[in-house]
């Protein structure tokens, strides 16, 4: 590690830190934190600190509920926007049991346990997040809505971009917080943005997104704004999503590059790509969480509906940027900000390494535009959908092997049943549009 206690407690000193927050994540992807203050810093390093994992949901049961968080000492960071002056810092931990060993429902957890099993292939994996939102007005009370009064669209710039202020905020804290960010635009649709941070080792950028989920909805709250990560907030403009720009690395080497073959990937990258769309159905699910995330994944919005891939074409599911060398990467288009990200990751990773091992035969390119092709010739290609809600994703999931693996079981039983619940939930309210479309005419 970067970090060794002596060092957290030199740190902790010398920032003048008061307080600290334990962070770790639940299976739905939500931040939690446990704040102690700097007298119980030696407390925590020492993985003393416990929890009530029965609180949380999806955790434990209240038999087996009590954890232990071990802090990574590697991810100690102070927070920017909070006073200079008594500090606060913060350590994501990993959960443990009483036991001394792993909580298998720690998503952390069980994205190192993919990572372990690519070292042992000799491979690490590095991924390249996307992350797009909406920054909206609140109201009188302070509460989010979802107006705005903004017109601006890509790339636009200030005064037609309202958030541009905001944006420059988050994209400093996030540099004060060792991020590396490369470019940060307007999106598509008004009120739309997106700033990307270089890639990097998948842990770490797991740890990343949920850092930079937090920073922005921090920052646009001192702008007076309401920052979402909600996949499609709004009818009739597009929705947010986050890529993931994915690759595997061998001796310090990007591996999805050759020189030799046509498109320049590897063989290795062929068969993760073929690995992917082998379980994509499985995996939506993880990717796309929501009830909403569906409304974005439908046609006229760029965002991907089937499963295909293409070195050509900016809208399928899975997408070869141009670039080679170190940039070589496969681009995954469907998961959308509301992931988990240590999940997706995880069953991303676990789909790639499991079309390596069978050596999976990569379908077709489809390098035209899907959506202009009939059923008949997406069912002569052998073109699939993605699930087209919940629902389905959820039962894809609950059918497959490979994912109650790749999640563990702990997961695996409490996420389905948390989503099928969801659903269930959602499709029995009675919405607006069945109000605006029925009352009258019934
Ligand atoms: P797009 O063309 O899809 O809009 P962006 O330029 O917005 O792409 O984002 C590309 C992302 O891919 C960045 O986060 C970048 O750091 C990441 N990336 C670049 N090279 C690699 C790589 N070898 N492995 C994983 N991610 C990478
Ligand atoms: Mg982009
Ligand atoms: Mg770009
Ligand atoms: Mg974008
Ligand atoms: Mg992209």
């Amino acid at each position: 590690g970067k970090y060794t206690k002596e060092d957290i407690l030199k740190k902790v000193k010398e920032d003048d830190v008061e307080f600290i927050r334990l962070q770790f994540t639940d299976i739905f992807g939500d931040l939690k934190n446990v704040a102690i203050t700097a007298s119980q810093i030696e407390k925590a390093l020492d993985n003393k600190i416990m929890f009530d994992g029965s609180s949380i949901e999806g955790f434990a049961r209240i038999e087996e509920s009590d954890m232990y968080l071990y802090p990574d000492y590697d991810t100690y960071e102070t927070f920017p926007w909070r006073p200079q002056q008594g500090k606060v810092a913060r350590l994501i931990c990993d959960v443990y049991k009483p036991d001394g060993t792993p909580f298998e429902g720690d998503p952390r957890y069980v994205l190192k346990r993919a990572l372990a099993e690519a070292k042992e292939m000799g491979y690490k994996m590095n991924v390249g997040p996307e992350c797009e939102f909406f920054l909206f007005q609140t109201d009188e009370n302070g509460m989010p809505t979802t107006n705005t009064y903004e017109r601006a669209s890509y790339f636009d710039l200030g005064p037609l971009d309202f958030g541009e202020n905001a944006r420059r905020d988050m994209v400093l804290t996030l540099e004060q917080m060792g991020f590396e960010i490369e470019a940060s635009h307007h999106e598509v649709a008004p009120a739309q943005h997106e700033i990307d941070f270089k890639y990097g080792e998948a842990l770490k950028t797991a740890d990343n997104i949920e850092t930079f989920k937090l920073v922005v909805k921090t920052i646009a709250k001192r702008h007076g704004l309401c920052a979402t990560f909600m996949p499609k907030p709004k009818y009739g403009v597009c929705g947010s999503g986050m890529h993931m720009n994915m690759s595997l690395q061998k001796d310090g080497k990007n591996i999805f590059a050759d020189e030799n073959d046509k498109l320049g990937l590897s063989q290795e990258a062929y068969w993760f790509i073929a690995g992917i769309m082998e379980h994509m159905k499985e995996m939506t699910a993880i990717t796309n969480p929501l009830v909403n995330s569906y409304k974005r994944l439908v046609p006229g919005y760029e965002a991907p509906i089937y499963i295909a891939w293409s070195a050509k074409n900016r809208s399928p599911l899975i997408r070869i940027p141009s670039a080679r060398g170190a940039g070589t990467r496969v681009e995954l288009r469907c998961p959308d900000p509301t992931a988990n990200p240590y999940l997706a990751m995880a069953v991303c990773l676990k789909a790639g390494l499991d079309g390596i091992k069978r050596q999976l035969p990569v379908p077709a390119s489809v390098d035209t535009n899907i959506f202009n092709l009939t059923a008949e010739e997406k069912k002569e290609r052998h073109i699939h959908s993605l699930p087209a809600n919940l629902r389905e994703a959820t039962l894809a999931m609950s059918e497959s092997d490979f994912m109650k693996e790749a999640v563990g079981n702990h997961i695996f039983e409490r996420y389905t049943k948390a989503k099928m619940d969801e659903w269930n939930e959602y499709t029995r309210q009675v919405t607006d549009w069945e109000i605006s479309n029925y009352l009258y005419k019934v």
